[in-house]
């Protein structure tokens, strides 16, 4: 494949270009993720809290690649946090997606409040050593967060996913996920569209010869992000996948780089439950 791929910390690798299916319906899920893996990507990122992990799975087993071949991550919700419900929540996710082991499971948020993440993450260490699960990860965690994991559990999470797009591209949390041998995750990659027309990507798109879509995608593969953008339409399925053919420059990349404004789309991660 031309996808390239990111060695985590635990010695397993993640494609570096991956689908996401947030805010899929479950009643297309399953078309949808079968044109994604026939346009060639190996990567599926899912969630409980998403509603379509049974479509999902069913699209991954249907089509029929070796098990090993496909690189599957799902979410433990933030109202299953806790020791004895994560291992709950993860039977039951995995009950949905009809899959014997998944590659990556990530605590959605923190939910700092509910002082409940150490915990499920050591649940996630049992279900790991159990070899239901290959890597474990986060989402959404503040340096902060990944701090106390790391002194209470004595494990790296191997990912954090992060919203993070030209418009929040997240230096601070970058550095510091790179200092500590943690794999950077975009989610929102493409500012869930808000970011196409603008002028500067559509500057840089005109330079190239891509899509506003293909430019914002190579910027996060050229930052060494792991990159999931979602679509449910065929052609930008395809369109998104084609962005191994051409580079950025430097001078674009720094133009790129100057859209940062710190702004979310998203929830905080420091409030949200
Ligand atoms: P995204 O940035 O990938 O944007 C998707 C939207 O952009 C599409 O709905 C469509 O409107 C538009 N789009 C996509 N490709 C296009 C193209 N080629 N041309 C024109 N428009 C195009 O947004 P997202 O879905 O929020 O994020 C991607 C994935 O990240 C999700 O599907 C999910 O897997 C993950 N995610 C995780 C969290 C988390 O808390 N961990 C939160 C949000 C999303």
């Amino acid at each position: 494949s031309t996808v390239p791929s990111i060695v985590l910390n635990d010695g397993n690798v993640i494609p570096q270009l991956g689908f996401g299916v947030f805010q899929v319906p479950a009643e297309d899920v399953f078309s949808v993720v079968t044109t994604a893996l026939e346009v060639g990507y190996r990567s599926i990122d899912t969630a409980a809290i998403y509603g379509n992990e049974e479509g999902t799975g069913r699209a991954i087993r249907e089509y029929g690649l070796p098990r090993d071949e496909i690189y599957v991550t799902t979410k433990l919700w933030n109202s299953d946090q806790g020791y004895d419900s994560t291992l709950r929540a993860f039977d039951a996710s995995m009950q949905r997606l009809g899959l014997d082991y998944l590659d990556l499971y990530l605590i959605h948020w923190p939910v700092a409040v509910a002082d409940r993440f150490v915990d499920t993450f050591r649940a996630f260490q049992a279900l790991k050593s159990q070899g239901r699960v290959r890597s474990i990860g986060v989402s959404n965690f503040t340096v902060a967060h990944i701090q106390r994991l790391i002194a209470e559990t004595g494990e790296i999470p191997v990912v954090n996913q992060i919203e993070l797009h030209p418009s929040l591209a997240q230096r601070e949390l970058r550095e510091f996920h790179a200092a500590n041998a943690i794999a950077t995750e975009a989610w929102s990659p493409l500012g869930q569209g808000t970011l196409l027309d603008d002028a500067t990507i559509a500057q840089v798109a005109a330079e190239v010869g891509r899509t506003p879509a293909q430019v914002i995608i190579r910027w996060h593969l050229q930052l060494g992000n792991v990159v999931i953008p979602k679509s449910v339409t065929p052609s930008r399925i395809a369109e998104n996948f084609d962005v191994f053919g051409f580079e950025l420059t430097a001078e674009q990349m720094d133009a790129i780089n100057g859209l940062d404004s710190g702004s979310r789309i998203g929830g905080d991660p420091d409030t949200l439950t």
